[in-house]
């Protein structure tokens, strides 16, 4: 008999599963659940985004594409990057097509880390940038956003947290979970502490889509920091495109060169047949954005104004589709609220310590859910509330 846990890795073995799983399959088998749990759009592609897959397996176009991504979805994504956030990258050579924005994530780190290296990662935010980082050898270094900061990265706490070893920063803005931005000075302030250093950016900017009243500004806008920014995008989000498992890198020249070998290597490239759908959500999709932005703009505030009606403080998200109400009012942690939140109600929600480090005392609920489910879960949540 093998013994698994002794051939496996160390580095593996340590990582621990993701804390956001577990209220997904406890929901499964529970009558009439309402999942406020998974960072997903309800909405379906649109569907000419999904005719223009269908129609390129029709026309046969089943092969392999270009390593870094076919020609024509690279020049469609440097457009983009122009129109809409006023970025020049070049199709060909300054951005490569990954699969979804995780691959982009992974590379990113893969190219910048020797074992050892620091990398500062703000929380509470999204589960995978530890973990990666861990299984690299690398250091994570978390940083706690606060709420009386609006959960925004100051340049005061990013100067505390730099060290000789420091390798990378990752943005994780607009946030998953808190659904904070940072504005233009925000930027401008980190942009003072890293100039002169030679620390990179990891820009995830897989919600920049998704911003309520402000536009969203990149790292790589901001003057000097073009060059130490790796941009990390997808059209899960903005697109409603999460099975399709497309997402894409833009970074300068020779680090791009650097992640399209590992790519190479690893993947080969992205689904072909995800390729020819994002060429059709680039060029005509602007307006299918637009309509869904309205509607979880709609959705957001319903919820932030339901969780302040029951008396739990919600700070205003500003991007993303996540509140990220305060509930130690209720007196329970996180993981009780939420454990006991499902079993009484069954309604997923997830704990704000699945976040890491700062997330104690608050929930994450994702408004990517239809009207008439969040009016059901809060009155759930009532009734719940009720009962502490
Ligand atoms: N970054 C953030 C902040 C996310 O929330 C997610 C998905 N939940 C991803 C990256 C990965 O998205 P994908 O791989 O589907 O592009």
């Amino acid at each position: 008999m093998i013994d698994y846990d002794k051939i496996l890795c160390d580095r593996i073995r340590k990582v621990q599963p993701s804390g956001i799983r577990k209220y997904f399959d406890l929901l499964q088998g529970m009558e009439g659940g309402i999942s406020l749990g998974i960072g997903e759009p309800d909405f379906v592609t649109p569907w000419h985004i999904r005719d223009a897959g269908i129609y390129s397996l029709e026309k046969g176009f089943t092969k392999y594409s270009p390593n870094a991504g076919l020609t024509d979805l690279r020049q469609s994504i440097s457009r983009y990057m122009k129109r809409r956030f006023d970025l020049e990258y070049a199709g060909a050579g300054q951005v490569l097509v990954t699969v979804g924005g995780s691959e982009g994530l992974d590379l990113a780190f893969r190219c910048l880390l020797e074992p050892g290296d620091e990398v500062i990662i703000p929380t509470p935010s999204f589960v995978c940038y530890g973990p990666l980082v861990s299984m690299l050898h690398g250091k994570p270094v978390l940083v706690e956003t606060k709420a009386e900061n609006e959960f925004r990265l100051t340049a005061e706490e990013l100067k505390a947290a730099v060290t000789p070893r420091t390798r990378a920063v990752v943005l994780p803005f607009p946030n998953n979970p808190t659904g904070g931005i940072m504005g233009k000075e925000d930027l401008e302030a980190l942009a003072d502490v890293l100039r002169g250093t030679d620390i990179m950016v990891i820009s995830d900017e897989i919600y920049a889509e998704l911003t309520y009243g402000q536009h969203h500004i990149s790292m790589a806008n901001i003057p000097d920091m073009y060059e130490r920014t790796i941009v990390i995008n997808g059209f899960s989000k903005a697109y409603s495109m999460t099975g399709w498992r497309l997402g894409y890198v833009c970074a300068p020249k020779p680090l791009i060169a650097a992640m399209t070998k590992l790519h190479q290597y690893a993947i080969m490239c992205a689904p072909t047949t995800s390729q020819y759908a994002a060429i059709e959500a680039l060029e005509h999709g602007d307006g299918d954005i637009e309509a869904m932005k309205e509607e979880y703009d709609g959705r957001r505030r319903f919820l932030v104004d339901g969780f302040r009606r029951l008396g739990l403080s919600c700070f205003e998200p500003k991007g993303a589709f996540y509140t990220f109400p305060c509930i130690s009012s209720t007196g329970l942690t996180s993981e009780e609220f939420c454990d006991r939140f499902l079993q009484a109600e069954h309604v997923a929600v997830i704990p704000g310590t699945a976040f890491g480090p700062g997330g104690e005392g608050y929930v994450r609920a994702c408004y990517a859910a239809s009207m008439k489910d969040l009016g059901e879960a809060l009155e759930r949540l009532e009734r719940f509330l009720k009962t502490l």
